[in-house]
């Protein structure tokens, strides 16, 4: 439904009382609970297939509501100057958790994870439920996050009572996550802000193993989400990294109507299979705004293998490299 002020106010109130509603972020569309209710957050795993040892991110919509709800033990003194340049918006921080966090939404860690979100109608839900919200992604856990409402009603149609339309979200990936709870604060999970944009605030920081690599057998995430198989479509998805030339020409080479390319808007006319465009190639934010609903196109059609292109690591780009190489399960072919 629209994000009307009465409906905002009859979701507000749902969520209060320990229902769950999917609602817009400017990152990508979230499945919220009362983020204070174990039971209803409980219930996020369940409509997401889950793993409970994933834990969720709390939203607010005020600075103040850290404190008054006790969300943390303490308040690290770096969350003041990245709050205050990067707050509201695309940034989460790991924070020491506080009392009244239940243990489902942490899965057990003594951190949390929190967020103040920009977009006017996240905003709006939390204040009208008057509770902090977690809200992780509102996609069945493993396949691509939703970036429309539409999507999320394909993925949670049946299980969850209420779904806020507030069209694209204007990022398209999910939030940067940042630990101040390590020596040196680490770089979890690329998104929206850069490591650039955070070292202008943190000085150096560290990037985890895992937001580049695949974890080993048995290897501890420090975020647990990073160790999961995420974002994937039913096809075989294989990231080709090489010039544009070489690129166009190997997909040319395997063309046929069971082989589809995940590529830039530059590539698709010189190519002879269908195609799935996630964006311009020097255009990082284009490509995030485009990756989610690209793949999900992808799971629409009876396209067997798909070869994607491998994004750049710098800046933005990061954010699209990290979930595109879970896509594809870690599968790069390196052309000379
Ligand atoms: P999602 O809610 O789907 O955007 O995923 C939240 C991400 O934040 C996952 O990768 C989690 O593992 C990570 N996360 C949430 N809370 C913590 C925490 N306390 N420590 C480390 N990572 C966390
Ligand atoms: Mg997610």
């Amino acid at each position: 439904m629209l994000p009307t002020k009465e409906n905002i106010q009859t979701v507000g109130k749902a969520l209060r009382e320990g229902m769950l509603a999917g609602i817009p972020t400017e990152t990508v569309y979230g499945l919220a609970a009362d983020a204070l209710n174990g039971k209803a957050v409980s219930e996020i795993f369940k409509a997401k297939g889950r793993p409970m040892d994933n834990p969720l991110i709390v939203h607010i919509s005020d600075f103040f509501q850290i404190e008054r709800f006790s969300l943390v033990r303490e308040i690290p003194k770096a969350v003041y100057a990245l709050a205050e340049k990067f707050w509201p918006g695309p940034l989460t921080i790991i924070m020491p958790k506080g009392s009244a966090i239940p243990d489902e939404v942490s899965a057990g860690l003594d951190t949390v994870a929190i967020r103040f979100p920009s977009h006017p109608v996240t905003k709006a839900v939390i204040t009208a439920a008057d509770r902090p919200l977690a809200a992780p992604s509102a996609n069945t856990s493993g396949s691509p996050s939703p970036t429309t409402a539409g999507h999320v009603y394909h993925d949670m149609q049946g299980k969850i009572p209420y779904i806020l339309d507030g069209g694209i979200c204007e990022v398209g990936v999910e939030s940067t996550v940042v630990t101040l709870c390590t020596d040196v604060p680490t770089l979890l999970r690329p998104g929206g802000i850069t490591p650039l944009q955070l070292e202008s605030v943190l000085g150096k920081i560290q990037i985890s193993d895992a937001v580049l690599h695949k974890l080993k057998d048995g290897e501890k995430a420090e975020s647990p989400g990073m160790k999961y198989k995420h974002y994937a479509p039913r096809a075989n998805l294989i990231l080709v990294k090489a010039e544009d030339e070489k690129y166009r020409d190997f997909v040319n080479s395997k063309a046929d109507n069971t082989v589809g390319a995940l590529c830039y808007d530059e590539d698709e006319k010189f190519l002879n299979v269908r195609t799935f465009v996630f964006g311009a190639k020097n255009d990082y934010s284009s490509q995030a705004n485009r990756l989610f609903d690209a793949l999900r196109e992808i799971d629409e059609t009876d396209i067997q293998t798909v070869y994607g292109r491998c994004p750049d690591t710098e800046g933005m780009a990061l954010a699209v490299y990290n979930r595109l190489i879970r896509s594809a399960g870690f599968e790069v072919i390196e052309l000379a």
